[in-house]
């Protein structure tokens, strides 16, 4: 069998980040290749895809390991956020059982500099409880799941940014919601914190340029930053960029037109 007459390469991408945006345009462009990205569904308005897109929860681990057997999914690249570790973990396992190859774009952590002044929490609860009790102004980027759980310390004055434009809750009523999608600018995070005298913030150790600005604000305006840890994953094969992956993938699809598959 040569190259044209092959099956194409059917891969599933889970995503959700903009490293899965930059791939799914670079995979629309590779030959031989039949790329599905996979969203959850959390936003109203997804970015726009250059490949078929599929929406919604697969089901758990069996769902999901049934959804690649059905649809003959050749390889699975996990390129969603580093704090969706269900999705993550269900991953694992479900290529496990359906013998499919999984690869995880991984970004690595962001590091606290010497002018950081950061508190390290394990969850997004315990971030929030460790607010002082006195009022003060908190720019929360922890995103739209933990606004009802900053009703624990309902005291502050929450500037909270979020991709979906949402109400605030009744418990927080002087709190303000601001919608937008990253990348973001130092310089504008910067302007932000200023215009709304932040004191500090919470933020989750996300990685990647495009959340960066609030971190490096904070540090510019010296101001703490409660930084949330990220969740544990099970063990698997990963890269960091989307280019790595891209490599990987065009290695695996070379690997199985010479063996003819
Ligand atoms: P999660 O807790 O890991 O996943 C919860 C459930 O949502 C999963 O078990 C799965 O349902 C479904 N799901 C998650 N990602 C999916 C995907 N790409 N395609 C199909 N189903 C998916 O995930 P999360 O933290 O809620 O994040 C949801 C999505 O938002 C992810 O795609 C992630 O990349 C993106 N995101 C998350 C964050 C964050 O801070 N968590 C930030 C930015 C973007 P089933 O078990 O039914 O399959």
């Amino acid at each position: 069998m040569d190259a044209t007459t092959q099956k194409p390469l059917k891969l599933l991408l889970l995503g959700g980040t903009s490293e899965a945006t930059r791939l799914a345009k670079a995979l629309a462009q590779m030959p031989g290749v039949a790329a599905v990205l996979s969203l959850a569904g959390r936003t109203s308005k997804a970015a726009p895809s250059p490949v078929p897109v599929r929406v919604g929860g697969f089901g758990g681990v069996d769902g999901l390991a049934h959804y690649l057997v059905q649809n003959g999914v050749d390889i699975v690249i996990d390129a969603t956020h580093p704090f969706a570790a269900q999705i993550s973990n269900n991953a694992i396992a479900a290529c496990t059982k359906a013998k499919v190859p999984l690869l995880a774009i991984e970004r690595p952590p962001w590091q606290r500099t010497d002018r950081d002044i950061w508190i390290e929490h394990a969850t997004v609860e315990d971030a929030i409880a460790a607010l002082p009790d006195a009022p003060s102004t908190v720019f929360s980027a922890l995103g739209r799941s933990a606004i009802p759980l900053l009703c624990a310390k309902p005291q502050h004055r929450y500037v909270i940014r979020v991709v979906d434009p949402s109400a605030p809750p009744a418990e927080l009523p002087e709190a303000v919601i601001i919608s937008a999608r990253g990348p973001f600018r130092t310089e504008d995070d910067i302007a932000l914190f200023r215009e709304y005298r932040i004191a500090r913030v919470l933020a989750k150790n996300s990685g990647g340029d495009a959340a960066y600005s609030k971190i490096a604000a904070a540090r510019a305006l010296q101001l703490p930053v409660h930084i949330v840890k990220r969740p544990d994953i099970a063990k698997r094969h990963t890269v960091t960029t989307s280019d790595e992956a891209l490599s990987w993938i065009a290695h695996h699809h070379a690997t199985r037109t010479k063996r003819g598959v």
